[in-house]
């Protein structure tokens, strides 16, 4: 069987690393803080000091974690991964990153003899805890076919879109998308809050409409309750997810005037102190 290592242990990492372990892969896990990694340990992973430990022995790398930045450091940094994998092991980015740093970093990979695929998920912390995660995937067809086994028990479907950086441009698309229909729905409920409407029958119009998407019905509650704790996916990463997108479509002549007039929605929201909470609070940025 495969060995594995998984490298970041935040919401989406850490249900990803319990399924692995619950398929039976021999599973090294590491994370910036490292005693995020202590349950896991208790469970039965080895737990490692440094990206570089932990791919060491690994046929298979996972890494989830927050932006570019992040995973800039875990790959390249002074102990990253890159300088521990063995030639010939898949390296698999899941994080949500941008298409530029996936493909600097297949570069990167090749010239360590791995490859690297992009592979970053639709679905949240639900969907990370019981591996119904949807795949994105770029990258190398053969690669793929090798990490299989290992992305089936994290996952419900993987979709293989071919090239190098393709799962990363599916995901920005994907998520600045799910950002606008977020913001819209902001709009929405606070107009109707400050012009003094029934609120009851506002929600069951929007619910009723053809407005109501999965996301729109995923975090209604929410925002009428104004509960933004137990964060599932933390209202930052979707603003990085939208910078990423507006860099990309700039970078293809395409203004993406929506996506920006979201982010604007976001930043508000950002500016009270709600970065870390569910991304949901978006909304609190428009009430007052
Ligand atoms: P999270 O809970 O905030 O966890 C972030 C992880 O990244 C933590 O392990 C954190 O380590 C690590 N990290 C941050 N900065 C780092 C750095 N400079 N060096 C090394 N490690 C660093 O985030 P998440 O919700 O699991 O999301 C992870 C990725 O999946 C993001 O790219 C996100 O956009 C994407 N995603 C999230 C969801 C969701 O619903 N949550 C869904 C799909 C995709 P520490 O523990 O030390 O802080």
């Amino acid at each position: 069987m495969e060995k594995v290592a998984l490298l970041g242990l935040g919401i989406m990492g850490t249900g990803m690393a319990n399924n692995l372990l619950k398929a039976g892969f021999a599973l090294t896990v590491w994370n910036r803080t490292l005693a995020k990694a202590e349950p896991l340990h208790a469970q039965g992973a080895q737990a490692a000091s440094t990206p570089r430990e932990a791919v060491a022995d690994a046929d298979v790398v996972i890494s989830m974690v927050g932006d570019d930045q992040a995973s800039r450091s875990v790959w390249t940094g002074e102990n990253g991964a890159l300088a521990g994998a063995k030639a010939g092991t898949v390296l698999v980015e899941c994080s949500t990153l941008s298409p530029e740093w996936i493909r600097e970093l297949a570069t990167l990979a090749s010239k360590q003899g791995c490859q690297l695929l992009d592979s970053p998920v639709m679905g949240s912390k639900g969907a990370a805890a019981d591996a119904s995660l949807k795949l994105l995937v770029g990258g190398d067809a053969a690669a793929l076919e090798r990490a299989r086994p290992v992305l089936e028990k994290i996952s419900a479907q993987i979709t293989y879109f071919g090239r190098s950086g393709d799962g990363a441009v599916m995901k920005l698309i994907n998520n600045m998308m799910a950002a606008v229909h977020i913001a819209a729905l902001s709009e929405g409920i606070t107009l109707a809050e400050r012009s003094g409407m029934n609120m009851e029958h506002v929600i069951a119009t929007i619910l009723n409409g053809a407005t109501a998407s999965s996301i729109v019905k995923g975090k209604m509650d929410r925002m009428l309750a104004h509960k933004y704790d137990d964060t599932e996916f933390a209202l930052r990463w979707m603003e990085k997810d939208m910078s990423y997108a507006v860099e990309l479509a700039t970078d293809l002549g395409l203004p993406l005037s929506t996506v920006k007039g979201a982010k604007h929605v976001f930043d508000l929201a950002h500016e009270k102190g709600l970065a870390e909470s569910d991304w949901s609070a978006a909304i609190e940025g428009l009430r007052s």
